[in-house]
């Protein structure tokens, strides 16, 4: 599916709700979670409508890396320079509450709470 009309991060993803953005390109999103547990709280998630880490295909191997590899760049990028946690919730027992798939890249100077 490539967007679910009743999905707040594919309304997000269309301009529908608004969002502080940090970084986006074709398949790629990044914004400021709105609720944020520390600092500097992002999510990075695919533009494509993707429920949760167990809808992750093969064919989505690359685009899960680039989720993985942008984290650690736009955390320096937001002056996050003594280590973060990157972190994906999966269903309900995972903590889930937004399916559509996204890490959240979570740091700067603690105490903060671990989620
Ligand atoms: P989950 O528990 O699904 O891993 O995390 C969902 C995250 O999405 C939460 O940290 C929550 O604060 C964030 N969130 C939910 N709705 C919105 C929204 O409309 N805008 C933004 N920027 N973040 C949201
Ligand atoms: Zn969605």
């Amino acid at each position: 599916m490539s967007a679910d009309p009743n999905c707040i991060f594919c309304k997000i993803v269309a301009g529908q709700i608004p969002a502080q953005k940090v970084f986006e390109d074709d398949e790629v999103l990044v914004f400021k979670d709105i609720q944020p547990w520390a600092p500097v709280h992002l999510l990075l998630i695919p533009k494509r409508h993707i429920v949760s880490m167990v809808d992750v295909t093969p064919a989505e191997q690359a685009l899960m890396g680039k989720l993985m590899v942008l984290a650690p760049k736009l955390m320096a990028e937001a002056g996050v320079t003594n280590g973060f946690r990157q972190v994906i919730n999966t269903g309900i027992d995972g903590g889930q509450e937004v399916f559509h798939l996204h890490m959240h890249a979570v740091g700067g100077p603690r105490p903060w709470a671990k989620a």
